[in-house]
C-alpha cells in the first residue's frame, strides 16, 4: 500500500486513522453485524451516530444552544439559493465577493430576489481580501455573505467584516474546523465537508435559532431549514456513510486538541509552505501579504510549460494534485487539517530541488 501525500482541494486528504477506523468497522459496525451503509437511519445505532457528531461537533466549536446543527445534502452550492430563501425574508442580501464561490451564491441570490454587491477583490483576481470596515451596506440588507476561505484563489478572511449589525453569513467550507471560531459572530454558518471533514455529501449549517422562519411560502419542503431543524436532520434518508465519517473525524480533531490544535497545526505548516514562497527564485505566491490562506496555498513560476513539468515531477514523488485552478493557474497546495506536516516538509523539500534545478 503507497499512500501519497494528496494536496487535493477537495474531496481531499482524511485522516489515516479515521480511514483504518471506517475500513475495520465496514463488516460488521459494533457488534450490529452490517456495515453503516446498510442500516436504516431510523435505526437506534444510526440515532445514536448522528447524535454523537452533533454534540461532539457542538463541544469543538462551542456551538451554543441557541444554534442549531443541521447535516445536509444536495452539496455546498445548492445552499447559495437555500440560505437566501430562508434568510433574506425581504429579499434583500449584500454580498462581499471574494472569488468563484462567493460570485456564485451572488448569482443565486440574483435569480430569487435583489442581492448587492458591497466590496470585491475582482480588480486584481481576487488575489486579495477587500477593505471591509465601512461597507455600503443597505439598512434592510437581511444579511451580510461572505465565502471566508477562498478555495480556488488561496486568499482568507482574517478578521470578519463590520456588518454593522446586520447578520453575518459565511460560507467556510474550506477552513471549517482549521481554527476556533466565535459561533455567536455568526448567523449562520455553511460548509461543505468534502474540503476539510469528511466525504463529498454532506453540508453541515449552523443557524441560530431565531433566523429560520415558521413559513416560508412557495419555497420547496427541502430547502426550509426548519424542515430538517425540526426532523433532527432526518426528515428524509440522510448522507448516513457521510455524517459517520464526519463524526470520527470530529474525535479525531478533538484528540488533536481541538480547534486550536489544529490552528496550531495549520499555522505551522502555512509558515512553512510560505516563508520558502517569499525566500523563492522560481516560484511566487498569488495572494498579497495578509490576505492568505492557511488551507489553500496558490503559487507560480511565472512559465506555464515549469509549472507543468513541476506538477508532474511532483506527482512522481507522491505529491499529487498540485494543479492549480484553471482561473489562477499555476500551483495550488490544499493543506488541509488531515495534511501531515511531514507531506508540506517533504513538498517544500522538492520545491528547493526543483529550483536548484531550473534555475541558472
Ligand atoms: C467546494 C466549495 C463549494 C461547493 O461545494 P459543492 O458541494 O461542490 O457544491 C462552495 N463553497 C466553497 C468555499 C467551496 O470550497
Amino acid at each position: 500500500m503507497a499512500r501519497v501525500y494528496n494536496f487535493s482541494a477537495g474531496p481531499a486528504v482524511l485522516p489515516e486513522d479515521v480511514l483504518r477506523e471506517a475500513a475495520a468497522e465496514m463488516l460488521d459496525y459494533r457488534g450490529s453485524g452490517m456495515s453503516v451503509n446498510e442500516m436504516s437511519h431510523r435505526s437506534a445505532t444510526f440515532q445514536e451516530i448522528i447524535d454523537t457528531a452533533e454534540s461532539d461537533l457542538r463541544e469543538l466549536m462551542g456551538i451554543p444552544d441557541s444554534y442549531r446543527v443541521l447535516f445536509l445534502q444536495g452539496g455546498d452550492s445548492l445552499l447559495f439559493a437555500a440560505v437566501f430563501m430562508n434568510l433574506a425574508i425581504n429579499k434583500k442580501a449584500d454580498y462581499i465577493i471574494t472569488g468563484s464561490w462567493a460570485s456564485k451564491a451572488y448569482r443565486e441570490a440574483e435569480i430569487l430576489g435583489d442581492p448587492k454587491v458591497i466590496a470585491s477583490s475582482q480588480d486584481r483576481n481576487f488575489s486579495y481580501i477587500p477593505d471591509c470596515s465601512d461597507l455600503p451596506i443597505r439598512a434592510d440588507a437581511s444579511y451580510v455573505y461572505i465565502c471566508q476561505n477562498n478555495t480556488i484563489y488561496g486568499t482568507a478572511f482574517h478578521g470578519l467584516p463590520n456588518t454593522k449589525g446586520h447578520v453575518l453569513v459565511a460560507d467556510q467550507s474550506s477552513m471549517f474546523l482549521s481554527e476556533p471560531v466565535d459561533v455567536t459572530d455568526f448567523g449562520l454558518i455553511h460548509a461543505g465537508v468534502q474540503k476539510n471533514v469528511g466525504p463529498a455529501g454532506v453540508q453541515i449549517v449552523i443557524v441560530r435559532d431565531d433566523l429560520i422562519p415558521d413559513d416560508l411560502p412557495g419555497v420547496p419542503t427541502m430547502l426550509r431549514f426548519k424542515t430538517q431543524a425540526d426532523a433532527g436532520s432526518l426528515y428524509n434518508t440522510p448522507n448516513c456513510w457521510g455524517i459517520y465519517i464526519c463524526g470520527k473525524v470530529f474525535k479525531w480533531v478533538a484528540g488533536q486538541g481541538g480547534l486550536a490544535g489544529m490552528r496550531a497545526r495549520n499555522e505551522e505548516k502555512a509558515a512553512l509552505l510560505y516563508d520558502y514562497l517569499d525566500e523563492s527564485d522560481l516560484f511566487r505566491p498569488t495572494v498579497e501579504q495578509g490576505s492568505r490562506s492557511r488551507m489553500n496555498v496558490t503559487f507560480v513560476t511565472g512559465s506555464a510549460d515549469l509549472d507543468a513539468m513541476f506538477v508532474a515531477e511532483a506527482a512522481k514523488q507522491g505529491l499529487v494534485s498540485l494543479k492549480g485552478h484553471r482561473s489562477v493557474g499555476g500551483m495550488r497546495a490544499s493543506i488541509y487539517n488531515a495534511m501531515p506536516l511531514a507531506g508540506v516538509q517533504k513538498l517544500v523539500g522538492f520545491m528547493r530541488d526543483f529550483e536548484r534545478t531550473h534555475t541558472a
